[in-house]
C-alpha cells in the first residue's frame, strides 16, 4: 500500500481523506515513486520539472509560482554549499509542499480550506490557495511574527486570531469536524511529495553525485522538510540514481529542541526561541524524524540563542538576508567545526522577520 501508520501498522492508499490514520496517528509513505533521470522536464524550472516522480492524484494540473529550482552556491571557503531555499515565491521551501498539496485538493475537487500556522506554511498556502481559487482560513495563534501577519494579509488570507498554537489546533479541529478541509502542512503526506524535490535538485545540481560523504543540514520543528528529503533519498537510491544516502543532520534550536531531548534521552524545558519556525513543542512524527535521522548515520543538533543571531549576521555579511529559523543550518555548522561536504539549507527570508 502507499501509506502506512507506524502506530497501528494500517495501510492506506492516497485518497482525498487519508491526512492521517484513523487511529489518529500521521502517516509516512511506504511508496517509492521511481525516479528517472530522462523524465526530467529539463525546460521547466521549477520542481514541476519532476512532476513524473510525485505522486499525485489523477488529472492533477499543476498549481504553481515558480516554486523550486533554488539557487545552490559554495561558501567563501568551499567547504559547504548554501541551498537558498528563502527564494522561493512566498520566501520559505514551504512553496513546494503548499504546490503540491493544493494542486492535489484542487484535482479533489476541494473549495475551501483551514490550517493553523503561525508563518511561513500559512504564508504559502494562502497564495497557492489564491492561484487555485480555493477559500482558504487560516488559525494564528497569539505571538505570531508581525511580518508573517503582514504577509498573510498580503496575500489575502482569513485570519482567525487565537490565544495559543493550542488554541489554534483546537479550533482548526472544530472547522474539520464541520466539513472543512484540512490543508495541514504537519500531516498530510501530499506536503512530503512537495518537499522530497529538495533531494532531487541537491542531486541535479551536484551533477548527480551525491553520497553518503555528504551531510545535509536542515531546520527542524515539525520535520515536513527533514522527511520529505529523506523519501526523496530513498527514491533516487532505489531507482540507483544516487550510490548511497547523505548524512541528514536535524537542527533545533535548544531552547525549544523536543526532539533533540528525545534522542538524546534528555529532559529539557521548552522556552521561547527566535527560531520561531521550528519552536514547536510536541511534533506528531518525532518517532519518524529520530529514525530517519539514525537510518542515515546522520544527527540532531542544537544551538543557542547567541549562535542563531551570530548566523543571521553572518549570513548578511555574506549578502543572504535570512530569518533566524532559515539560519540555523549555519550554527550547526559552525557549533560542529565547519565540515567539508556541507549543504545548508537557508529556509526563510529575511523580510518575515521584520515588523511592518
Ligand atoms: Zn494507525
Amino acid at each position: 500500500m502507499e501509506l502506512v501508520c507506524d502506530l497501528c501498522g494500517r495501510e492506506w492508499k492516497m485518497e482525498r481523506e487519508t491526512w492521517r490514520c484513523s487511529c489518529g496517528a500521521p502517516l509516512r509513505w511506504n511508496l517509492l515513486m521511481g525516479f528517472d533521470r530522462q523524465a526530467i522536464e529539463a525546460k521547466d524550472w521549477s520542481l514541476w520539472r519532476y512532476k513524473a516522480a510525485l505522486k499525485l492524484p489523477q488529472n492533477s494540473k499543476p498549481i504553481s509560482l515558480g516554486e523550486g529550482m533554488t539557487p545552490l552556491i559554495p561558501t567563501p571557503d568551499k567547504r559547504g554549499w548554501l541551498k537558498l531555499e528563502f527564494l522561493n515565491p512566498t520566501g520559505s521551501f514551504k512553496d513546494r509542499g503548499a504546490s503540491v498539496l493544493v494542486t492535489g485538493l484542487k484535482a479533489w475537487g476541494i473549495s475551501e480550506v483551514v490550517e493553523d500556522s503561525s508563518g511561513n506554511a500559512g504564508v504559502a498556502l494562502t497564495a497557492y490557495s489564491k492561484t487555485a481559487e480555493i477559500r482558504c482560513r487560516i488559525f494564528v495563534p497569539q505571538g505570531a511574527s508581525e511580518g508573517k501577519i503582514a504577509a498573510l494579509k498580503r496575500f489575502g488570507a482569513e485570519i482567525v486570531f487565537c490565544s495559543t498554537r493550542k488554541e489554534a489546533a483546537e479550533k482548526v479541529m472544530e472547522a474539520v469536524s464541520a466539513g472543512i478541509y484540512y490543508a495541514s502542512h504537519t500531516w498530510h503526506p501530499l506536503y512530503l511529495q512537495g518537499t522530497k524535490t529538495v533531494a532531487y535538485e541537491l542531486a541535479e545540481q551536484m551533477d548527480w553525485e551525491l553520497d553518503d560523504s555528504w551531510s545535509v543540514f536542515i531546520p527542524v520543528g515539525n520535520g515536513d522538510l527533514l522527511l520529505g528529503i529523506r523519501l526523496g533519498f530513498q527514491e533516487l537510491m532505489a531507482s540507483k540514481v544516487i550510490k548511497s544516502q547523505p548524512r541528514l543532520i536535524g537542527v533545533q534550536a535548544f531552547a525549544c529542541a523536543p526532539i533533540y531531548a528525545a534522542a538524546y534521552n534528555l529532559t529539557l524545558p521548552l522556552n521561547k526561541t527566535i527560531a520561531e519556525g521550528v519552536a514547536v513543542t510536541n511534533p506528531p512524527r518525532i518517532n519518524q524524524i529520530i529514525s530517519s535521522v539514525r537510518e542515515t548515520d546522520g544527527d540532531i543538533v542544537a544551538v543557542s540563542e547567541p549562535s542563531i543571531l551570530n548566523a543571521v549576521d553572518e549570513l548578511a555579511g555574506l549578502g543572504l538576508w535570512v530569518e533566524p529559523t532559515g539560519a540555523i543550518a549555519w550554527a550547526a555548522w559552525i557549533q560542529l567545526g565547519k565540515p567539508s561536504k556541507s549543504i545548508l539549507l537557508l529556509t526563510g527570508a529575511g523580510w518575515k522577520a521584520l515588523k511592518p
